[in-house]
């Protein structure tokens, strides 16, 4: 590893640290996923997993699955930056969790150019669709 590359490696995983602490934020009981949204090394952006403003801050039902109105933690940080003044064009996401099929739209769509996460997902699909957009996606285990 180039001194570069390994000052970025660093520069990752404590944006990614800094992604789990956020997570804790999460009301959700069955999981809970934290994002960061870094432009020009600053952070734009946050977001974790809930439900929209001004709703009851409970994820599940009494069944415990989660309500299908939740946002994922991608989800709520890009729609921050649409509600700022801020752009996440070219921009770079750490996210907890791989991102869902659903987020890697959003973040193709944003302008998002790499996204690093810390935890594979049982399905792959956003990784694959992030890919196929010719977005950079790197798997750091924390
Ligand atoms: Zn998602």
């Amino acid at each position: 590893m180039s001194e570069k590359t390994n000052k970025q490696y660093e520069v990752d995983k404590r944006y990614l640290r800094m992604a789990l602490v956020w997570a804790e934020n999460s009301y959700c009981e069955r999981r809970k996923v934290g994002a960061l949204i870094v432009k020009d090394q600053m952070i734009i952006s946050d977001g974790y997993n809930g439900t929209p403003s001004g709703f009851e801050n409970v994820c599940e039902d009494e069944n415990n699955v989660t309500k299908p109105y939740v946002l994922h933690a991608e989800a709520n940080a890009i729609t921050k930056v649409a509600a700022s003044s801020n752009s996440s064009k070219g921009a770079t996401i750490y996210v907890t969790s791989a991102p869902c099929i659903e987020c890697a739209k959003l973040i193709i769509q944003s302008g998002i150019r790499r996204v690093v996460y810390s935890e594979k997902y049982r399905v792959e699909d956003g990784c694959q669709l992030l890919q196929r957009a010719g977005i950079s996606v790197e798997f750091i285990e924390m």
